[in-house]
């Protein structure tokens, strides 16, 4: 997955880091007690009944044996690594014998329904709820945007996850699934269609859908209404985009160009590790109304993605947030969704354990998002400096000296759920050290993408890595090197000494100006909340060169912004649009300077504050630029 930070997750984040304790986590242990069993399970999801945002559900499965059956709805999907608890949508669960007579049921926590008597038991039948309506509720824990379902009348993102769940022990059983909709629905699916059927009036219609297992229905999304898909080749790689914009401001075809280059360039940079034949692209942009969702980015599948960004964002800069998210997903083809370990393999809905390897997972993954921009000629040297950078700068938000292997085995609970995001930044990071050790070692015959298809030909999607053994087999195929930055920097505690690694590839730190964003100078908040429920700027304007140009001051209340009045309600929305705000248009925005109203008119220009940039070292020896070398572009 690929989250897109904002600005109440920085507040938010800035405020428990500072309050952080270190809390001793009992371990979760488990035993996966999956019976091979080839019963089918149907399940059915009605979209032409849909009242109040809700669709029922019928579960029809095969008969059981045992006394007592458990029906779970996943707490945990794969790709996320916080708590989802989509039992918390379900509505109305009624259990029903043979002859249609409702059975007794105990719920026995947010996900489980106990089913006495389950040799009895014929149909199953429930409403479930949106999770997108209640994001922004308060008090409401819902689950990642891009992993979340939305049911309306025109739009409808089958997250199928937060539809269907499974009886304990069954989860190798395989599911039919049949939905039903109006018929003039567009639709596109990740999962096999096998079927379908029209209604005699064929104002209705009937697919039929197959998965081999119940990880196929969370690993496969569908999204049926009222929205364009654009189908085009990269390769031997059918791509289908689909775009969804509930004000039709965005075309599919806005996005096709971008999105083949990029991929073009994706399958260059990969080469020969095994790839899909078709892969989904589902684009929902958000409204960022009061029911739509507000956790923009992305989660990954073995065959698709979901990607959730606000509708309102310019072009460009949409633009270039695919880029940087949709090749995030698309990379996690190589890792998880080929290298992974035991704990993803075999992953439990309902109790998960978790790998130590977010390093691997996320950081990896994020790194070639980045990594491949330059190798492939998609940004220019200057431009990877400043991405590397600005990684730099959005780590030192975060515990640096938080051991990461610790903190992914323990990734949903307080301290380390809060420093998850750092798997984007730091873990990125980590990927660049290892990749330059390498070129360094290997007289640039070897790097880290080099090293993922080294191990994807050892394991794959079907053959997990043992998770204790990792770190040991790496360094048995490599270098001692590595292992003593593992030991120090991946599960040890001590922070990367950045300036080591790139001077190996004859790179400095200059100070100077550098880019920054028009809420933060290098990754710190330049204003504030107040009790009295304004938000104002702080002495850090005057660092950031876009306002100080402006003339804004420290103590400024940020009043209204494009027409829209500030307020603690609508603050997270709002910067999450200046967070990502990009130089071109023309905004206004109105300070309140005690009884003066400030109206700043202007075209957005790039903003600089005072920072560590990267930079060649004059005289560098042919040794390290032979290595910078084979870095960029080897
Ligand atoms: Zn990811």
């Amino acid at each position: 997955m690929k989250s897109i930070i904002t600005f109440f997750t920085a507040l938010l984040i800035g405020s428990t880091l500072l309050a952080q304790k270190n809390t001793d986590l009992p371990k979760t242990s488990k035993t996966l007690a999956i019976e091979s069993n080839i019963g089918t399970i149907e399940a059915s999801i009605d979209l032409t009944k849909i009242v109040d945002d809700k669709a029922p559900v019928t579960i029809i499965p095969e008969r059981f044996k045992q006394d007592t059956v458990i029906y779970r709805m996943p707490k945990v999907i794969p790709g996320t690594y916080a708590i989802s608890d989509f039992g918390n949508f379900i509505d109305d669960f009624k259990a029903y014998d043979k002859k249609g007579r409702e059975m007794d049921f105990t719920k026995k926590d947010e996900n489980s329904w106990m089913i006495p008597n389950a040799t009895k038991l014929r149909k199953i039948t429930y409403l479930v709820n949106d999770t997108f309506d209640v994001e922004n509720t308060k008090g409401i824990a819902t689950p990642f945007s891009p992993s979340g379902t939305n049911i309306e009348g025109n739009n409808c993102l089958l997250n199928l996850h937060g539809f269907i769940g499974y009886f304990e022990g069954f989860q190798n059983n395989q599911y039919q699934l049949e939905i039903v909709s109006e018929s003039k629905f567009n639709r596109a699916s990740a999962l096999q269609q096998v079927g379908e059927e029209f209604s005699k009036d064929s104002l209705t219609a009937i697919r039929n859908y197959y998965a081999a297992r119940y990880f196929d229905i969370t690993d496969n999304p569908i999204m049926y209404g009222d929205f364009e898909t654009e189908e085009f080749q990269v390769g031997d790689i059918k791509v289908v985009l689909s775009v969804y914009s509930p004000n039709k401001i965005y075309k599919t075809k806005d996005f096709t160009e971008t999105i083949y280059k990029m991929m073009e360039a994706q399958k260059e940079y990969l080469g020969d590790i095994n790839s899909t034949a078709r892969y989904d692209v589902f684009l929902y942009l958000s409204e960022m109304n009061e029911t739509s969702p507000s956790g923009f980015g992305a989660l990954e599948h073995h065959t698709s993605t979901v990607v959730v960004m606000p509708e309102s964002m310019p072009i460009e800069a949409l633009e270039s947030s695919m880029i940087d998210i949709v090749s995030h997903e698309f990379f996690h083809i190589v890792t998880p969704l080929t290298i992974h370990s035991e704990d993803v393999h075999y992953f439990d809905y309902y109790e998960p354990t978790f790998s130590k390897h977010l390093w691997l997972y996320e950081g990896i993954t994020e790194y070639f998002a980045t990594h491949f921009q330059i190798h492939q000629g998609l940004v220019s040297e200057k431009e990877f400096y400043t991405k590397i950078m600005s990684k730099i700068q959005n780590a030192s938000i975060y515990d640096d000296t938080m051991s990461f292997t610790e903190m992914s085995e323990n990734v949903i609970a307080s301290p380390y759920q809060e420093n998850y995001a750092n798997v984007y930044e730091k873990g990125a990071l980590i990927g660049m050290c290892l990749d330059i050790m390498l070129r360094e070692e290997s007289d640039g015959q070897r790097g880290i993408l080099s090293l993922m298809k080294e191990l994807s030909l050892k394991y794959g999607k079907n053959l997990p890595f043992e998770d204790d053994k990792l770190f040991d087999e790496i360094v048995e195929m490599t270098y001692p090197s590595l292992r003593e930055f593992f030991d120090n920097h991946v599960i040890g505690n001590t922070p990367i000494d950045y300036e080591y690694y790139f001077e190996i590839v004859g790179l400095e730190f200059s100070e100077g100006l550098v880019e920054t964003n028009y809420i933060m100078n290098n990754g710190a908040l330049i204003l504030e909340p107040n009790a009295n429920g304004t938000i104002t700027f702080t002495d850090m304007v005057l660092e950031n060169s876009f306002w100080k140009e402006q003339g804004a001051l420290p103590g400024d209340v940020i009043a209204v912004i494009n027409g829209t009045p500030v307020s603690m309600e609508s603050a997270e929305q709002i910067f999450t649009e200046v967070y990502m705000w990009e130089p071109g248009p023309e905004v206004e925005v109105k300070l309140l300077r005690g009884d003066e109203d400030i109206i700043i008119k202007t075209e957005l220009t790039q903003s600089y504050t005072k920072g560590n940039g990267l930079q060649p070292v004059k005289d560098a020896s042919a040794v390290k630029l032979e290595i910078r070398d084979s870095w960029l572009k080897g």
